[in-house]
């Protein structure tokens, strides 16, 4: 086993101690005091200097003892505005919201990872960014961390990035080359018409029927324009309007999600939903509007990285299964860092014994614990051969 791995797998039980705490108290969106003091307060007493670089996100630089390059190292933080429902002992003691994406795990996980990283410093070659985010499952916190700083003083030369695998064991870990993550493009669509009594539909102009019609649009251009192999999910998730029998109402709200691992067809698609969203409204009299309310890019991994990494493994003290062709078609804003510097995301398996079913963002979701200190491990490791080979 590797020196690391071993290290890391004597602090577990105090990785489990911090992967709780923060567990416990779960916070929502890009507002999360409570986890950025305890994460702030965790590092210092293990010597770190920490730079807070906005309110609820933080960062910590480790000098090797050797000139080189920079590497990104990024953990989540926020939790989901969702009930647990795990029956852990530890579980949600904040009504309404947990940490049903694991992003506790990858908190802590990155504390061991800088713990490590800071004992071994001087057999660093060039540094090691470590950051800690709010807002990822909102789509601002790694935006928010942009715009304070975090790709710059010292600029970055690569980055990684880890997500736990609720749905696999601990030992699986996955990585493709190229695409990984999807791009989502959360959309609303408004259509303003005129309303009416519902027996007189003459004298109205029905936002109902256009919505019906721009729903029937995207779908057809979906089919027809573009290819049925590409990965392409748009799906209209909420539309609102109207609460009557027999009244017409004014206007509709229509919510709405995308999500493709191709640039130039998310491109090209809210174009299409634009246009269709104006015209189709246009065309029965209303008038339409569409806007992007949050983003992120498809997150693709670097492939001559993805080649080194799976070199660095060998001597890692673990054999991986690996599943090559694995994507995952969900989205995370670690894209807006991939898609500026060479970067690999892995996904790492955490599912208990026994269960058959586990799965993120379900109230019943359960972490093994045993993959923390894989994952503090295989950060620390990686960046460290990255750094040495690129010095
Ligand atoms: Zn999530
Ligand atoms: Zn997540």
């Amino acid at each position: 086993m590797s020196v690391l791995l071993n290290e890391a797998k004597a602090m577990q039980d105090k990785l489990s101690w911090f992967r709780r705490e923060i567990h416990k108290k779960p916070e929502v969106g890009m507002d999360l005091p409570i986890t950025t003091a305890f994460v702030k307060e965790q590092l210092e007493k293990h010597g770190l200097k920490v730079d807070q670089i906005i309110d609820c996100g933080l960062s910590v630089l480790i000098e090797g003892g050797k000139p080189g390059k920079t590497i990104l190292l990024r953990a989540d933080m926020d939790a989901l505005p969702l009930a647990e429902e795990s029956g852990e002992e530890f579980a949600s003691e904040f009504e309404g919201k947990s940490h049903g994406c694991g992003h506790d795990m990858h908190a802590a996980s990155l504390i061991g990872t800088a713990i490590l990283l800071d004992k071994h410093k001087d057999q660093i070659h060039g540094r090691v960014k470590l950051m800690w985010q709010p807002g990822e499952e909102t789509f601002e916190g790694m935006k928010a961390m942009i715009a304070a700083g975090i790709m710059e003083n010292p600029s970055l030369d690569a980055a990684l990035d880890l997500h736990v695998d609720a749905s696999s064991p601990v030992g699986v870990l996955n990585f493709s080359k190229g695409p990984f993550t999807t791009s989502a493009d959360n959309y609303l669509m408004k259509i303003k018409g005129s309303g009416c009594h519902g027996s007189m539909p003459e004298n109205s102009i029905d936002p109902l029927n256009v919505a019906v019609q721009i729903y029937n649009a995207i779908a057809s251009m979906r089919f027809r324009e573009i290819k049925s192999s590409e990965f392409l999910a748009m799906s209209i998730c909420s539309i609102s309007s109207g609460s009557s029998f027999n009244i017409i109402p004014d206007s509709v709200e229509m919510r709405g999600t995308m999500r493709t691992y191709n640039p130039a067809i998310r491109d090209y698609v809210v174009g299409r939903l634009e246009q269709i969203t104006k015209e189709v409204s246009s065309l029965f009299r209303a008038e339409g509007s569409l806007e992007i309310v949050s983003s992120a890019p498809t997150i693709s991994n670097d492939p001559e990285m993805v080649d080194k990494v799976l070199g660095y493994l060998e001597d890692f003290g673990m054999d991986f299964e690996r599943d090559p062709s694995f994507r995952l078609p969900a989205s995370d804003d670690f894209g807006y860092v991939a898609r500026t510097v060479p970067s690999v995301m892995f996904f790492i398996g955490c599912k208990p014994d026994g269960l058959e079913k586990n799965l993120l963002h379900n109230p019943k979701v359960v972490f093994d614990e045993r993959a923390l200190p894989i994952a503090s491990a295989l950060m620390a490791h990686c960046a460290m051969k990255w750094l040495e080979e690129h010095a």
